[in-house]
């Protein structure tokens, strides 16, 4: 491989670097991408067969037009490829009217020019009794563009259209090293030199390696599947993030035909201990679980709280809960600090990274998550 000279190296081939060499590969960039795994995999933070989608994301309002933006690159990936990787189901944010969920859900739709449904607590209740203890004052708001992503189908087809645009994937090679030497990058791995004019760090939690500067705190957690009781089909039972209180949200959905239900609780602003992502636990024990069981049965009504599955996955924290995006060092871009709600803003990710490599702009407010807010 030595003397290999691209355009752009991807480093990490997860969701937001299988989306950046897609997006390079669809502007004729000579892209390559390298992974120290064959993606998709599950020890990284892009597995588990689902992704909430939602469209007026309570994280910050300019969201809505990341998703809307990704949305028409899912389908477009999915006419390519016939891979399925977006149902749209509509989907429920709950909790008082005040609380970031909601808030935050309405800001971005006002951003957007969508009204949405506000449903009552007692018409929430008709509507999907599955959930108890709702307050008096609870409501919900109608996301109807919101519903399931498929991540592992994703990174498939991602990596499918980008090596039919002539990008090139290099699976099971790690990355060693990286260095400016003037003229572009020269990336040490584990099969050799690669040189680019350009890299793209994506490597998820692992990113501080090469990018020790940035605020990253990447943590373990756990997603957790339920037996599919009845009422707890994904057309009865769709999308839903509940804000029992500021420090508890219930997240979830139904189960796919033949599968299970899938439900986690939030991850932001809890406290947890950084990890190394080499060396991170995956075991399952029952106190990995026993918070969400205990939710589960407080807060949902007719469904087994024992889980039927569990698996380890990871999240790359910030400390504003917002991604790091963009150029990072003058030959080098970064793609990271997901902050656990990444995967649905993948494409768009995809596309400001592609357009920032080659001197472009893309319609879309990229300060919130550029890396110079951190430097
Ligand atoms: C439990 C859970 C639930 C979530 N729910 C949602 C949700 O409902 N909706 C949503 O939008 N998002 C959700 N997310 C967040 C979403 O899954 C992530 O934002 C997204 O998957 C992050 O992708 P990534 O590309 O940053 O990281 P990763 O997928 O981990 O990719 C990093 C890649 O870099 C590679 N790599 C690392 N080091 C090297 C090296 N030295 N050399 C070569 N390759 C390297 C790794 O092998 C890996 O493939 C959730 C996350 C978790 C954990």
């Amino acid at each position: 491989m030595a003397g290999q000279q691209y355009d752009v190296a991807v480093v990490g081939l997860g969701a937001m670097g299988a989306a950046a060499l897609w997006r390079l590969a669809e502007r004729g960039v000579r892209a390559i991408g390298i992974d120290r795994f064959t993606p998709p995999h599950d020890l990284g933070a892009t597995h588990g067969q689902t992704r909430l989608f939602r469209t007026f994301c309570l994280e910050h309002p300019a969201l809505g037009e990341y998703a809307r933006l990704s949305r028409n690159l899912f389908q477009q990936l999915e006419q390519h490829t016939g891979e399925s990787l977006l149902s749209v189901t509509g989907g429920t944010i709950i909790g008082h009217p005040d609380s970031l969920a909601v808030s935050g859900t309405r800001r971005a739709a006002e951003r957007l020019g969508v009204t949405l449904n506000l449903w009552t607590a007692a018409e929430l209740a008709a509507r999907q009794p599955q959930h108890l203890g709702l307050r008096a004052d609870d409501v919900a708001v109608f996301d109807a563009e919101a519903g399931v992503a498929n991540p592992e189908g994703f990174i498939r087809a991602a990596l499918q259209r980008a090596g039919e645009l002539s990008a090139k994937v290099l699976t099971q090679v790690s990355v060693r090293a990286i260095e400016d030497d003037g003229n572009g990058v020269r990336i040490a791995t584990s099969a050799g030199e690669v040189r680019a004019d350009q890299v793209v760090l994506a490597s998820g939690a692992w990113l501080a390696r090469f990018a020790p500067d940035l605020p990253l705190d990447p943590i373990r957690t756990v997603m957790t599947w339920f037996d599919a009781a009845p009422g707890y089909g994904l057309a009865e039972f769709p999308v839903f993030v509940r804000e029992i209180h500021p420090a508890l949200t219930l997240w979830g959905h139904g189960a796919l035909p033949g599968g299970a239900v899938k439900l986690g609780l939030g991850d932001i602003g809890v406290p947890r201990s950084s990890l190394d992502p080499d060396h991170i636990d995956r075991h399952i024990t029952r106190e990995d679980t026993a918070e969400l069981r205990q939710t589960v049965s407080q807060w949902l009504g007719g469904i087994d709280a024992q889980p039927v599955s569990a698996h380890p996955c990871m999240i790359t924290r910030t400390p504003d809960a917002q991604f790091i995006v963009g150029r990072y060092r003058r030959n080098v871009l970064v793609a990271g600090g997901d902050s656990g709600h990444a995967f649905k803003h993948a494409p768009a990710i995809g596309e400001i990274i592609a357009a920032e490599a080659v001197g472009k702009t893309v319609e879309l407010d990229t300060a919130f998550i550029a890396p110079q807010r951190f430097l």
